[in-house]
């Protein structure tokens, strides 16, 4: 199972299922936010993260849709450990805070659009300029995850 955590060890959590799947977003949002040229994203149920130490705390980030986004950090050192993108249900994990990184490979990349020039996409995963169709791209039993979390939340 995996585990991670913030970067003074206050948050610590545990993954007790593999992610539904793994996004790496190279949107201006996910740029600005971490201040790098991407993100890895483990998409999760949200009852599937175990925390095992303080609970992160959620702060609210402009989009640049007029949208927010939360984003939920450690309450001392404000790494950010994971997000919600509108449902709550699911949360997304980010990837490098993992206490193995090399552990996940991104299953999609998203928002290629705004890559940055120097980074090549691997043949490995498909790429699309924006976004993608979920029922084309997850196996079946993440689909079906995601139908269950979603129906138990009403
Ligand atoms: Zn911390
Ligand atoms: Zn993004």
């Amino acid at each position: 199972m995996r585990e991670g955590g913030c970067a003074c060890g206050g948050v610590r959590y545990r993954l007790t299922s593999d992610p539904l799947f793994v996004h790496c977003c190279h949107c201006l949002n996910c740029q600005r936010q971490t201040g790098s040229a991407f993100v890895v994203n483990l998409l999760i149920e949200a009852d599937r993260i175990e925390l095992l130490g303080a609970e992160p705390q959620g702060v609210d980030a402009p989009r640049d849709d007029g949208s927010s986004q939360r984003i939920f950090r450690c309450p001392t050192c404000q790494v950010a450990v994971y997000s919600e993108y509108g449902r709550p249900e699911v949360r997304f994990v980010r990837g490098g805070t993992l206490d193995e990184p090399r552990d996940v490979t991104p299953d999609v990349h998203i928002f290629a659009r705004s890559k940055v020039g120097w980074v090549r996409l691997p043949d490995s995963a498909p790429a699309f300029e924006v976004y993608y169709d979920r029922n084309e791209l997850w196996p079946a039993e993440s689909l079906e995850r995601l139908d269950a979390v979603l129906s138990r939340a009403g």
